[in-house]
């Protein structure tokens, strides 16, 4: 960890107890996930400004007009996607800043994560790096396509709003996997779609919101 963190390294382990603390309180009962969320540190997966406001339960501006999901919707998206069974491959639609995927990593054997600013994703690959989080593979493309060459997938999870899952995306989940995603526009609900034998079946739950998921990729 390089050394302007330091300060805020010593302080962040008791700030961050305080965080699991909070999203227990609010409902977040998966141990796994908090046992994860406490060993990671969300401060540096923001711009050092904001590194003091990073266990607020809070969306923060990362660049680009982008955001990193607040510890609530990274917990609650993690214990929904967890919830059928263990997993082995996951991907994920939105890299941000990769703070999600830092987490799914923990707890899945490989994360496929997608992203469409090309310059955002550079800069976690490096932090993912200086992590030592070696089981992501990270792709700059338009993630409404998927990655039918790594795929099937157990578990998708999407971090940016649509009012239509991507078709592509159900078609690359097993039978019996599970995906969770923001849908809406206005209005935004997380939803889980689980494939069975007898179709899609989807579940709404919680309002959130979320920044939209766009089509195209930006390079530079
Ligand atoms: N999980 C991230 C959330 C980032 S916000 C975090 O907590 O940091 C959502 C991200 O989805 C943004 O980085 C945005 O650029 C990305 N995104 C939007 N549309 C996309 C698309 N079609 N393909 C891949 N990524 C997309």
């Amino acid at each position: 960890m390089s050394v302007r963190y330091s300060g805020i390294g010593m302080t962040s382990q008791r700030t961050r107890m305080r965080m699991i603390e909070r999203l227990r309180e609010q409902g977040i009962a998966d141990e796994r996930v908090l046992a994860v969320m406490n060993t990671i540190p969300r401060h540096l997966f923001v711009e050092e400004a904001l590194a003091s406001r990073a266990y607020e339960d809070v969306a923060l501006p990362i660049n680009f007009g982008q955001t990193i999901s607040s510890p609530w919707i990274v917990a609650r998206m993690t214990e929904l996607l967890l919830a059928s069974s263990v997993l082995r491959k996951v991907l994920e639609i939105g890299t941000g800043c990769g703070y999600q995927t830092a987490v799914l990593a923990k707890l899945v054997h490989e994360v496929y994560s997608i992203e469409r600013i090309g310059p955002l994703l550079t800069r976690t690959r490096i932090r993912l790096r200086e992590l030592r989080i070696n089981n992501v593979y990270l792709k700059h493309a338009d993630g409404m396509l998927g990655l039918p060459e790594a795929g099937p997938f157990e578990g998708i999870m999407m971090t940016a709003v649509t009012t239509q899952v991507p078709e592509p995306l159900l078609e690359q989940l097993i039978m019996g996997g599970r995906m969770v995603y923001p849908k809406g526009s206005r209005k935004q609900y997380l939803c889980v779609i689980e494939r069975t034998p007898q179709g899609f079946v989807e579940t709404v739950l919680d309002e959130v919101r979320f920044v939209p998921i766009l089509s195209g990729i930006i390079s530079k």
